[in-house]
């Protein structure tokens, strides 16, 4: 009987992969899996506005399905291996020990159709691995834009333009070190925006590492 019941047990309780299914390593994710992901170098992917921009791994298989399912349907259980993989990134590059993690915003608009913003929790996350604060209030997304990837170049630009602003309210020093994050960069046209802003409101020392990149021979 107690062998039944630990039998049913196991079967309730072993972690399955998220992704393949497989139970042999008991995780979200089995080694397989892992092994599929594409981890970039810890090297600069582009330098906007004089602020070093990064992407921790390229945009398919994998982190396709945990971006896609963590934004567009309701799985949070997979935002920590998101911060997993950004802290990992993290601790490969020379940052300012004092720096705080600055989640892109989601439009008003979007977070009532969504109910979160799925960048402030693997900001939270990533702030108990790296024990940094998190200020998800700082930048105000005031446009209500276009799903970016269902546009071209030049109509994501235009779509981006002018679509933050900085909150004024919020009480950070302008000489605080400031980890922008975000999920996909592409053009890098939002990260540009983005640091735009906050150079113009007087922060100068701003870097900004996306989670993943589908473009890295561009
Ligand atoms: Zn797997």
């Amino acid at each position: 009987m107690i062998k039944f019941l630990e039998k049913l047990l196991n079967i309730i309780y072993i972690q399955s992969c998220y992704f393949c299914k497989s139970t042999k390593d008991e995780s979200i994710i089995c080694k397989d899996c892992y092994n599929k992901i594409h981890f970039l170098p810890p090297s600069v992917l582009r330098r906007l506005n004089n602020s070093d921009t990064y992407a921790c791994c390229i945009y398919d298989g994998i982190i396709k399905k945990l971006i896609r399912d963590l934004k567009y349907n309701n799985k949070k259980k997979l935002a920590p291996l998101g911060a997993n993989f950004l802290y990992e990134y993290i601790q490969k590059l020379n940052l300012n020990s004092d720096y705080v993690i600055i989640p892109v915003p989601i439009s008003k608009g979007r977070l009532k159709e969504r109910h979160y913003n799925h960048m402030d929790i693997i900001a939270e996350k990533l702030s108990k691995l790296t024990k940094h604060k998190t200020e998800k209030n700082l930048i105000i997304r005031i446009k209500d834009t276009k799903k970016q990837y269902k546009l071209h170049k030049q109509e994501r630009i235009e779509n981006i333009k002018d679509a933050f602003k900085i909150n004024t309210e919020i009480n950070l020093q302008k000489n605080t070190p400031l980890l922008i994050i975000d999920d996909i960069t592409s053009t890098g046209i939002t990260f540009q925006e983005i640091i735009k802003e906050l150079k113009n409101a007087g922060y100068n020392e701003i870097t900004a590492i996306a989670l993943s990149t589908p473009d890295i021979w561009n």
